[in-house]
């Protein structure tokens, strides 16, 4: 057993991951940059370590701050969260150079999904199907045209790197492929200091279908079902449901199965999300993201099960110690991210909390790390609450999530609980009835 982990991470995320450790009697220890001297997850840690200034690449993404921290707290081990570190294979290859042990996958299954041209290549090897594209990466383009031309119009231009919706380019047709190629690849270069693009297929009306998996060290690999993540703004996920409202239980079967045995072949160990677009009855694999999501408590709500004590466990050696059939799927759960953002304008609006109030009662959880009098900093991601409800049914659950977003109070700083008010009182989305598509219309009506 672990007896101290360092959390490599702030904000909400940082806040889970300690609760996970304290449920287990682990102590922890947070770091923070000089702009999070005040924030919850330090004043909550056992003990914190400052690791540099505001700017993340010199605090949150400074590799020799953070292995520093944890050699002089003795920490045993390091999580860390999602974003920043989570998916640098060198870091995880550090960590364990340094005698700790990552919570995550291995260094060389990190790199392998982290290139995106890697990943298709090596699950389409495994018989998981792909999103029709190139067979790899699109040099120039000489080589873009005929591609596009098989594959057919309209195509996206993806960064091999890429993340978080960048590096991404539409051609609907042949006149606009010099442009988006051009575009996709100066982006992708600015984000990931790698201009390497692919193409695939652009899907007119998916949905985008996740799975989560966790894999022990010594083979067994078991899946919790499918969130589905369509409601989107710039390619980036904004309101999550376990289940899909369009998947049924024995679709979420097939997949599991296929998803799962193509993990156990590629010996892949703790936890894991393939990402795939779905229409017209169809699965297309796009990527798989090698750490704990953002809406992972969707799935925990639905499965009734801690996946970050479970990441813990396996880092520790311990076997999962349960199948397949013994994971079940009860009710309905759907996540709201809630940013520090203008709800029509989506501007960050960083500032002070005057008054914080979080909504609770049966099936209401809410994660984050906010607290009246906290001044939001503006140098990191903007989001700043989730909220997520449970409840027996769909219909059920989004009655509770109008309620809980109605007791949900921050003040002094505007937040996206507006837009996540409206979109329950939508039509098309009570019925369950939408795309990845579908969002951007919707925020562009109101
Ligand atoms: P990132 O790693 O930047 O998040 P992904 O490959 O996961 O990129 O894609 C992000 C989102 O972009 C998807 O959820 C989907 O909404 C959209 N997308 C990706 N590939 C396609 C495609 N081939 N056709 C249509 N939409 C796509």
């Amino acid at each position: 057993m672990f007896r101290k982990i360092l959390i490599a991470n702030r904000g909400e995320i940082a806040l889970r991951i300690q609760r996970a450790c304290r449920d287990l009697g682990i102590a922890t220890v947070a770091v923070h940059s000089t702009a999070d001297a005040e924030a919850m997850h330090v004043r909550l840690s056992d003990e914190s370590v400052c690791i540099g200034p505001p700017a993340a690449k010199d605090s949150y993404l400074n590799i020799p701050a953070i292995l520093s921290a944890a050699a002089i707290t003795g920490a045993e081990a390091i999580h860390p969260g999602y974003g920043f570190l989570s998916e640098n294979a060198g870091f995880a290859e550090m960590v364990e150079a340094h005698g700790m042990a990552f919570i995550g996958p291995s260094p060389s299954h990190i790199g392998m999904m982290g290139d995106k041209i890697a990943a298709k290549a090596a699950m389409a090897s495994l018989g998981v199907p792909l999103v029709p594209g190139s067979p790899g990466a699109v040099m120039d383009l000489a080589a873009a045209r005929p591609i596009a031309a098989r594959i057919g119009y309209p195509v996206l231009i993806k960064a091999a790197a890429g993340g978080g919706g960048r590096g991404m380019k539409v051609a609907r047709e042949p006149a606009e492929l010099e442009d988006a190629f051009r575009l996709a690849r100066t982006e992708a270069r600015a984000a990931f200091g790698n201009d390497a693009v692919y193409m695939e297929k652009y899907l007119d009306r998916p949905r985008h279908i996740e799975l989560q998996v966790l894999a022990d060290n010594y083979g067994q690999v078991v899946h919790f079902g499918e969130r589905d993540c369509s409601l989107q703004r710039r390619h980036q996920k904004l309101l999550e449901e376990a289940g899909s409202p369009a998947i049924t239980p024995a679709q979420r079967d097939t997949l599991g199965e296929t998803a799962t045995a193509a993990l156990r072949k590629l010996g892949y160990r703790n936890a894991g999300t393939l990402e795939f677009l779905y229409q017209d009855g169809q699965f297309a694999f796009i990527e798989m993201n090698t750490r704990l999501q953002v809406e992972h408590p969707v799935t925990e709500m639905l499965c009734g099960i801690d996946l970050v004590r479970e990441q813990i466990r396996i880092a520790e050696g311990a076997r999962l110690g349960y199948e397949q059939r013994d994971i079940s799927f009860t009710g309905h759960a759907i996540e709201c991210r809630i940013t520090a953002e203008d709800p029509t304008t989506f501007m960050p609006t960083p500032g002070r909390v005057t008054a914080f109030h979080a909504p609770g009662g049966l099936g209401v959880r809410v994660d984050s790390a906010l607290y009246a009098g906290y001044f939001v900093p503006p140098y990191y991601d903007s989001m700043v609450a989730k909220l997520i409800v449970h409840a027996p049914t769909r219909p059920d659950a989004i009655n509770r999530l109008r309620r809980a977003l109605d007791e949900f109070a921050v003040l002094g700083i505007q937040t996206t609980i507006p837009l996540h008010r409206r979109i329950v009182d939508d039509k098309a989305f009570q019925a369950g009835d939408y795309t990845i598509h579908w969002l951007e219309q919707f925020v562009a009506g109101n």
